[in-house]
């Protein structure tokens, strides 16, 4: 059995803001620390790394610069390390392609390689006592590599899963030609989209808007269907004033907001964000399908107010059932099915439910810390706080839209930090030498079960 005094799992933005806060603190907690990570590195969403794909939010709403405009985690630290950054400015451009963050968060991950280890799942976490019955976690983690199994003992736990990529079960029929959004560019890469490609796309979102694109790029892909439940394409409201909703001050507000005015607000702006697509792709996606028009092609066929009914295979690959509203059903047969709907925020659902908490798929309260509270089995020891877990990123209803986003996460990286910063300046001398004796070690293999 490993001991760690904290541990962060997932290296998405969400933790890696956190441990830049701790750096430019230069906090003893880094020392303490581990985070825990599935993949392989801090790509960022490579499965939809298009050409000419963009952050939709400004590169100030980095890791670090809203927070700390000094720190030497800003997206400008990282262009000046890599001597891009005359030139980044004179592009004029607020909005780096996805490529470019990508890199950037990478960049950062370099910087905390001794905190992260790459390739480890989390698969479970449940309560234990120790000789004395003060409560901590016990974390179960699987090498992805070696499928090795180990678990190590924690104080703290910050969890940052990010959300599941989400296919509805009825259209979940074949993994080789149904594909969801955030993997299309791996099901490219694997050949599966074949010369005269009859693709349906399903959502009406920035994803979905991002593929019609790159495909009507594709001179080879004979047809390309949308389908939408709603109208296709909504543009995104970007405009100044809704920008200015999705910061981390007006979360606070949204906070403070009772149940039915978060539910009104969430409603309002389904359009700022979600089920949307920004103006450039819409003029980019409009623009190709003039030009197939002088070239005498018609391939993109928007199915606005459609429900897919079914989805079948057959000889040649996928027949769906679709009812547009107010029209008979329609038989319609595809190669490919791309799924751009959406993620669902159950991740941490799942790992919790051992200590009680996320039977329901709706957000666990978290505190102004983003600290959920806990009923132990057991009374911590006198003077000892018991375990503390955080949340990032997995509390929209109760913590606002900012929270989804890479808006806040700066600032909210500094509010956890202080919380875990505390909580180790509590503890004794004695315990801290033996966390910090432990973390000199960063690794977990041993004490395989
Ligand atoms: C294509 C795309 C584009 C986006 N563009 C923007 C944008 O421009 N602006 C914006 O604000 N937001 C954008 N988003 C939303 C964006 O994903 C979030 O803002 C941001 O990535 C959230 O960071 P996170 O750390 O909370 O989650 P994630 O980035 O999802 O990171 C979570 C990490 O946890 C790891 N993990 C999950 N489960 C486990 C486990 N069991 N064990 C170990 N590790 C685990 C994952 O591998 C992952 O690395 C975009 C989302 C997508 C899909």
């Amino acid at each position: 059995m490993q001991r760690r005094k904290i541990l962060l799992l997932g290296s998405g933005p969400a933790n890696l803001a956190l441990l830049t806060c701790l750096d430019e603190r230069r906090s003893r907690t880094l020392d303490v620390l581990q985070v825990i990570e599935r993949r392989e590195s801090a790509v960022w969403h490579p499965g939809l790394e298009f050409e000419d794909s963009t952050l939709q939010v400004s590169l100030f709403k980095d890791l670090a610069f809203l927070r700390n405009p000094s720190s030497p985690f800003t997206f400008f630290s990282f262009l000046r390390e890599k001597e891009l950054l005359y030139q980044y400015i004179h592009t004029n451009n607020l909005y780096p392609s996805r490529k470019l963050f990508s890199d950037y968060l990478v960049w950062v991950s370099h910087k905390f390689h001794r905190q992260i280890s790459f390739g480890k799942e989390v698969t479970g976490i449940r309560y234990c006592g120790d000789q004395l019955g003060t409560p901590r976690f016990v974390v179960v983690v699987r090498d992805t590599a070696t499928g090795s199994v180990s678990e190590t003992v924690t104080d703290d736990l910050v969890l940052g899963l990010g959300h599941e990529p989400h296919i509805p079960e009825n259209l979940a029929v074949d993994t080789d030609r149904v594909v969801h959004s955030n993997r299309f560019l791996h099901c490219v890469d694997e050949g599966r989209l074949k010369r005269d490609a009859r693709v349906a796309v399903v959502g009406g979102g920035q994803s979905a808007g991002e593929i019609v694109r790159y495909l009507l790029r594709r001179p080879d892909v004979a047809e390309i269907t949308v389908i939408g439940r709603r109208h296709l394409f909504t543009q995104t409201d970007d405009n100044p004033f809704v920008n200015d909703l999705y910061t981390y001050p007006r979360s606070l507000e949204f906070a403070g907001l009772p149940d039915e005015g978060r539910r009104r607000f969430l409603c309002d702006i389904k359009n700022t964000n979600f089920s949307s697509v920004t103006q450039d792709v819409l003029r980019d996606i409009y623009g190709l399908v003039f030009e197939d028009r002088t070239w005498g092609r018609d391939r993109l066929r928007l199915c606005s107010y459609t429900e897919i009914v079914s989805v079948g295979k057959n000889a040649d690959g996928l027949r769906l059932e679709i009812k547009a509203s107010g029209h008979a059903p329609a038989i319609c047969d595809f190669d490919l099915l791309v799924c751009a709907t959406g993620f669902t925020n159950n991740r941490h659902l799942k790992l919790l439910r051992p200590l009680g908490l996320g039977a329901q798929d709706r957000d666990i309260p978290v505190n102004g810390s983003f600290e959920v509270e806990l009923d132990f089995p057991a009374r911590p020891r006198r003077g000892l706080t018991g375990p503390r877990l955080f949340l990032m990123n997995h509390s929209l209803r109760t913590r606002g839209p900012t929270e989804h986003t890479l808006a806040g996460l700066a600032e909210r990286a500094g509010v956890v930090a202080d919380a875990l910063d505390a909580g180790y300046r509590s503890e004794q001398p004695h315990e801290q030498a033996a966390y910090l004796a432990s973390s000199s070690i960063f690794h977990l293999e041993g004490a395989v079960k």
